[in-house]
């Protein structure tokens, strides 16, 4: 059932070793699987996977993304001129207010946003868990389900508040033991570890500034006695840096390090400000990044060493963050953005820093390295999932591109992805969500954004 031929593409950039791309090239989905991708026809006939023309359009693998807070997307536009702890302090409070409605409302509409980029498996990073409001990590799994985009949802957390040192405020604060509890309930109830899954579990207390060494220590532990992967905020900010010395008396990945984190079972948020000794202990440990450029720009936190860590050997996949600080979902788009930003690092201004191909394999085989599913996700090729982006070449926006239409995809203004496969099932077909009505997502999106609005007032500046 899940088969489709998609043939006859401008180009097909298969992402492999090699970096092969195929002219007028095709693809076969059988059960969810590549079977075949070149020139021309299978040789052993498509059997009766829907046909899918692919001419004008570019097929990519699709795209992962590896950090977000899906809840985030009800509270966009807010601390707009804030850094990293101000804008925090100014959104807690109305985070705490969260609830099932506002997270399948936000998710539908998040991940709703990233597949129309292009995105075919996303990651979450939930960690707001109010004191007796059920059903948050459950409104996540069905939006994902009902959209039919692969899922790896974090159980976040925090139990570092302020009365202790942290940062949050107490009320949006767990028990350490209730933590690990619904941490290991979360991972049994839904974690899939089969290949080929569309739902995954990880790990992820929230920031050195709101998760204690205790809870930071005892995660490491769970997640590896559960065979399910570890993933945290690190290196965000300079003043996360100035609170890890002071409070801790260690730069934060030496804070990770000897809390035991560092290995090819995790991934990291942001990374911007690693030592070239943090650079290479993260390349040394396996230790996975998720780089995220918009985020960062947007909370002035700085632009992430990219250059420097893939040079070291490290893994490197991109996330568009929560849409508090994006303030938007576009996967293609934060492609964009890692490559230009890899270029200005620094100040040292380099256009050889990263090319167009090498930022889309981040986007590709990058974030399927950092969730573990480098195996099944992040090319097209012969075996591994039916997970394909098309993106049409031939409107406005590409006239003129015709030069490269591979790279017109990253460095014109990113476009609406025309068709996206998720195990060869149709998530988008022709520019439209194939499973959901979008007016329908945003209309609820609204609903449940002016309820928090008419309590919290204001932008928080
Ligand atoms: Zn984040």
């Amino acid at each position: 059932v899940a088969g489709a031929f998609i043939h006859d593409c401008e180009v097909v950039v298969t992402m492999d070793d090699e970096g092969t791309e195929i002219r007028g090239g095709s693809i076969l989905i059988e059960d969810g699987t590549i079977a075949w991708v070149g020139n021309g026809e299978p040789p052993g006939g498509t059997t009766d996977a829907k046909r899918v023309d692919g001419r004008g359009a570019v097929a990519i693998p699709g795209l992962v993304n590896t950090h977000h807070h899906l809840y985030q997307a009800m509270t966009r536009v807010r601390a707009q001129d804030q850094g990293l702890f101000g804008w925090l302090a100014a959104l807690y409070p109305i985070w705490a207010g969260v609830d099932a409605d506002w997270e399948r409302a936000a998710a539908a509409v998040g991940l709703a946003e990233l597949a129309l980029s292009g995105c075919t498996t996303s990651t979450d990073h939930h960690y707001v868990f109010p004191p007796g409001v059920p059903g948050l990590l459950e409104a996540e799994i069905d939006s994902a389900r009902e959209l039919g985009i692969r899922f790896h949802p974090c159980r976040g957390s925090m139990d570092l508040g302020q009365r202790n040192g942290g940062l949050p405020p107490d009320s949006v604060i767990q028990d350490t033991d209730a933590v690990l509890a619904e941490t290991e309930e979360a991972v049994g109830r839904f974690h899939d570890p089969r290949p080929g899954a569309m739902l995954r579990v990880a790990v992820a207390p929230c920031s050195p500034f709101s998760a204690t060494d205790r809870l930071m220590r005892e995660s490491a532990e769970l997640a590896r006695r559960l065979g399910v992967r570890l993933h945290t905020h690190i290196a965000e900010t300079l003043d996360e840096e100035s609170f890890c010395v002071e409070r801790f008396g260690r730069r934060p990945l030496e804070l990770l390090e000897d809390q035991g984190w560092l290995g090819p079972d995790v991934w990291l948020a942001h990374c911007v400000h690693l030592s070239g000794d943090d650079i290479r202990r993260m390349a040394e440990t396996g230790t996975a990044v998720a780089s995220c450029p918009t985020s960062n720009l947007r909370l002035g936190s700085g632009v992430a060493p990219l250059r420097p860590l893939i040079d070291a050997g490290a893994t490197v996949g991109l996330g568009v963050d929560g849409s508090a600080s994006n303030d938007g979902a576009n996967l293609l788009g934060e492609v964009r953005m890692a490559m230009l930003t890899a270029r200005v690092r620094d100040r040292v201004s380099d256009a050889r820093a990263m090319s167009v191909r090498e930022a889309l394999r981040l986007g590709t085989r990058g974030g399927a390295a950092c969730l573990g599913r480098a195996g099944e996700l992040g090319s097209l090729e012969p075996g591994k999932r039916g997970d394909v982006a098309l993106f049409s070449v031939d409107g406005l926006g590409f006239a003129g591109a015709e030069a490269d239409p591979v790279a017109a995809v990253v460095l014109c203004s990113p476009p609406r992805v025309r068709d996206l496969f998720v195990d060869g099932r149709a998530v988008v077909r022709d520019g439209r969500l194939a499973n959901a009505e979008e007016e329908a997502l945003a209309r609820d999106g609204h609903r449940v954004a002016r309820r928090i609005a008419d309590r919290a007032g204001g932008t928080g500046e």
